[in-house]
């Protein structure tokens, strides 16, 4: 039987990329919806064959522990309501997914990990480069070192965005916008996968050219100190397309442009290699493991200890960037 997954929150990425690689899936499959907006329902019922006895809105979430057609609830709501539909989810004995970032507050995710274990289900948190295999060549490179021990590393992720009329969440600091939480998370995430170190400290600055519109970070630096010496220095936007991961090694480089992206990402090394992109669907891959793991009963690629992590970071992020980007120790 394959794992029956219900998508909690229908806005962009369950409508156009996790319900479409659904489809595509062969653990597990779009058995149920959880959504506050009615109009949704019927669309998505025709379309995915939803049955009336597995759609949720919010208020009648916790009934979802009856449903034995639902094995997981897949967690895509703007970030600070993350913990709560997690907690919710947990607590109906279902094995969560939760989208990256994985809170807004590292008191947050320790409040999630604590659920899950409470009510023994996996949780495991959306950072699809992580199953992504040219991402996992860069991970096993920092391990095997072609090119001698790490010395330095560049990533940056980031796109303009228009703002659009400002209403939207991911403009908005109390539902956890900003550019940090959105994109910032990839360049953090691969700074510490790519070196397969946990940073010691942090020092950080905002910008915000827009500050009528962007009421949030809009353009984050990080410099990131590891053991030996190994600085990151990463960075985050929504006022420009940025994409690029390298890392430069005793006796050569490699990098990834882009290093996150839906369409695959590829790159090249000094020595002439170049990394072909995967050109399958990610967030398939992604889901097909993370099911293979609640039926195989084993420990999940990306757990919440790994989002936990980098948000521990991001807050001191923010607050270095709040006294003029002193460092902090991690
Ligand atoms: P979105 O705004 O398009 O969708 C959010 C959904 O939450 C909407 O359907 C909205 O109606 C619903 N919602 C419920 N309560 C709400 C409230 N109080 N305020 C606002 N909306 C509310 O956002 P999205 O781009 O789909 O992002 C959702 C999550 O998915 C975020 O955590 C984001 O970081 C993550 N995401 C991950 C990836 C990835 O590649 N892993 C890509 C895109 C988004």
């Amino acid at each position: 039987r394959k794992i029956g997954v219900a998508l909690v929150g229908l806005g962009y990425y369950s409508r156009d990329l996790l319900a479409p690689a659904l489809q595509l899936t062969e653990h597990c499959e779009l058995r149920g919806i959880v959504t506050g907006s009615p109009d949704k329902i019927p669309v998505w019922q025709s379309k995915y064959g939803i049955p009336d006895k597995n759609v949720y809105n919010y208020e009648s979430m916790h009934q979802i522990s009856s449903n034995d057609d639902i094995d997981v609830v897949y967690i895509v709501l703007p970030n600070s309501l993350h913990k709560k539909y997690t907690i919710i989810g947990a607590e109906a004995g279902k094995h969560v997914w939760c989208e990256k970032p994985m809170a807004t507050t590292a008191k947050d995710c320790e409040e999630m990990i604590t659920a899950c274990k409470k009510n023994k289900v996996q949780l495991t948190i959306g950072y699809r480069m992580q199953h992504e295999p040219v991402t996992r060549k860069i991970i096993s490179m920092a391990k095997s070192m072609p090119f001698g021990s790490l010395e330095k590393l560049k990533a940056e992720a980031g796109f303009r965005h228009g703002g659009g009329d400002g209403t939207h969440w991911k403009l908005h600091p109390e539902l956890g916008g900003g550019a940090m939480f959105d994109m910032g998370v990839y360049p953090l995430n691969a700074a510490r996968y790519a070196t397969q170190m946990e940073p010691i400290s942090v020092s950080a600055r905002i910008e915000n050219s827009r500050p009528d519109l962007f009421k949030v970070d809009e353009t984050t630096y990080f410099d990131l100190e590891f053991p030996k010496g190994i600085i990151a220095t990463c960075k985050t936007s929504f006022a420009e397309n940025i994409n690029h991961l390298r890392v430069d090694c005793q006796s050569g480089w490699y990098e990834l442009k882009p290093m996150q992206s839906y369409r695959g990402v590829g790159g090249k090394s000094s020595d002439g290699q170049i990394f072909e992109p995967f050109l399958g669907n990610q967030q398939a891959r992604q889901m097909d493991e993370d099911a293979l793991a609640i039926i195989q009963k084993t420990q999940v690629l990306v757990p919440g200890d790994e989002g936990l992590k980098d948000i521990r970071i991001v807050e001191a992020i923010f607050r270095s960037s709040a006294n003029g980007g002193k460092q902090i120790s991690l």
